[in-house]
C-alpha cells in the first residue's frame, strides 16, 4: 500500500471578543474524537485526529502537523506544511509566524526548536549537521527575498525562478541563505524578514494577507559508519488569505491582487488534488502533476509529492458571518483528504 504523503488538519478558532461584541453567532460544532466539524447543521468528516477546536492548542497542532515531518526531514525526506484559510481565520496564530508577540509559539517555533535540538544532538554524537534558513514571499507571482538587505522604500527586489537542467529542481537565483544554530538566531531572522515584508507594503498590515510567505530550512546530515549523507528541505508556508474578491468592492491593484491570489491557491489545490489521486493509484510515479502552472507550486515542487510529505492546515472561523468562506475552505480541504 502507498504511504500517505498528503494529510489535512482542520483548525477552527474560537469566536473572538470583537465578534461576540457584534453579536456574531457560533455556527460550528467540533467533534475532535470523531474528526468531524459541523457547520450550520452539515457535517464534514476528516477522520481521526484531523479536526482541532478551542483556543490554546499549539502542542496538539504541532504534534499533528509538523512533528512527524521533522523526523522524516532528518531521514532525508522533504516536507511542506501549508496554512490555508481566509484572512482572520488563524493561519498566522496557528503557524506562529507573527514573531512580534510577547510569547512566540505555534507550529513554526516548535518545529524550529526540534530542528535545532536534533542538530545539537547529532553534533554531540560527533556527526556533522548543517541547518540553513531562507525566507521569501510570493506576491503577484513574483518572488521576493525577505532576508536580503533592501531599500526601505522600494522593498525587496523580485528574484528569478530558474529550472535547473536535467530535472534538477527549481532554484531562486540569488536567494539569501543563512546558517543557523540556535532558536534565537532563527527567531531574529524571521523577525527581520517579517519587518521587511511590512515596510515594503504600501498597505502595511493588509499586505501580509496578500502574499504567500515561505520559511524554508535545508538540513544536511553528514554520513559515516555505513550511513550516507542526507540533504532535505522543509517549507513552512503561511498562505495569502483565501477570501473571494468581490469585484464590486475591489478595483485596480486590489482586484488584481485578489485575482492572482485566488488563481495561485486554485493551482495549489489542483496540485494537491492530483497528488492525492496519484497516491491512491498504481501509476504513482508516471502521473503528471501541474507544478508549472504557478510560481508557488513551482517553488514547492520538490517538497510536494514524490517522496515528500505534505500537511495542509485548513483554518476556519466559527462565526455565521464567515459561513461562505468556511465552506470554501472545507471544500479546499476535501481535495487533500
Ligand atoms: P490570519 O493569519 O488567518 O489572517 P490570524 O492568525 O491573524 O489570522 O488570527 C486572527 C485573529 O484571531 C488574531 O487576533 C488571533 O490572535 C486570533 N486567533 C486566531 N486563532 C486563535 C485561537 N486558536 N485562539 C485564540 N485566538 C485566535
Ligand atoms: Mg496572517
Amino acid at each position: 500500500m502507498a504511504e500517505t504523503t498528503v494529510k489535512v488538519v482542520v483548525r477552527c478558532r474560537p469566536l473572538l471578543p470583537h465578534e461576540t461584541d457584534k453579536d456574531v453567532k457560533n455556527v460550528s460544532t467540533i467533534d475532535e474524537d470523531g474528526g468531524r466539524i459541523t457547520i450550520s447543521g452539515r457535517t464534514h468528516d476528516y477522520g481521526n485526529e484531523s479536526v482541532v477546536g478551542g483556543g490554546d492548542r499549539h502542542a496538539t497542532m504541532y504534534d499533528r502537523t509538523a512533528k512527524p515531518l521533522i523526523a522524516q526531514l532528518f531521514d532525508g525526506y522533504n516536507a511542506t506544511v501549508l496554512a490555508y484559510g481566509q484572512t482572520g481565520s488563524g493561519k498566522t496564530h496557528t503557524m506562529g509566524t507573527a514573531f512580534d508577540e510577547a510569547e512566540v509559539d505555534g507550529v513554526v517555533p516548535r518545529a524550529v526548536a526540534e530542528i535545532i535540538d536534533r542538530r545539537q544532538k547529532l553534533i554531540s554524537e560527533g556527526r556533522g549537521c548543517l541547518v540553513v534558513c531562507s525566507m521569501c514571499e510570493v506576491y503577484q507571482e513574483e518572488v521576493r527575498d525577505l532576508l536580503m538587505e533592501c531599500d526601505e522604500e522600494e522593498g525587496p527586489k523580485a528574484l528569478a525562478v530558474r529550472e535547473a537542467p536535467n530535472g534538477g529542481g527549481v532554484t531562486i537565483a540569488g536567494l539569501s541563505e543563512r546558517e543557523v544554530s540556535s532558536i534565537e538566531a532563527v527567531v531574529a531572522l524571521t523577525r527581520e524578514g517579517t519587518r521587511r515584508r511590512m515596510t515594503a507594503a504600501t498597505n502595511m498590515n493588509e499586505h501580509s494577507s496578500r502574499s504567500h510567505m515561505i520559511l524554508s530550512f535545508r538540513v544536511e546530515v553528514a554520513g559515516g559508519e555505513g550511513r550516507s549523507k542526507t540533504s532535505s528541505k522543509l517549507h513552512l508556508v503561511d498562505l495569502a488569505g483565501s477570501e473571494r474578491v468581490k469585484r464590486t468592492q475591489a478595483e485596480g491593484t486590489r482586484l488584481q491582487e485578489g485575482i492572482e491570489i485566488n488563481k495561485s491557491l486554485f493551482m495549489l489545490g489542483n496540485v494537491i488534488q492530483r497528488l492525492v489521486e496519484l497516491q491512491s493509484s498504481e501509476k504513482r510515479k508516471g502521473g503528471h502533476v501541474p507544478y508549472r502552472d504557478s510560481t508557488l507550486t513551482r517553488l514547492l515542487s520538490d517538497s510536494l509529492g514524490g517522496t515528500a510529505h505534505t500537511c495542509m492546515v485548513a483554518c476556519v472561523s466559527p462565526g455565521d458571518v464567515d459561513i461562505n468562506e468556511t465552506l470554501n475552505t472545507l471544500r479546499w480541504a476535501d481535495k487533500a483528504s
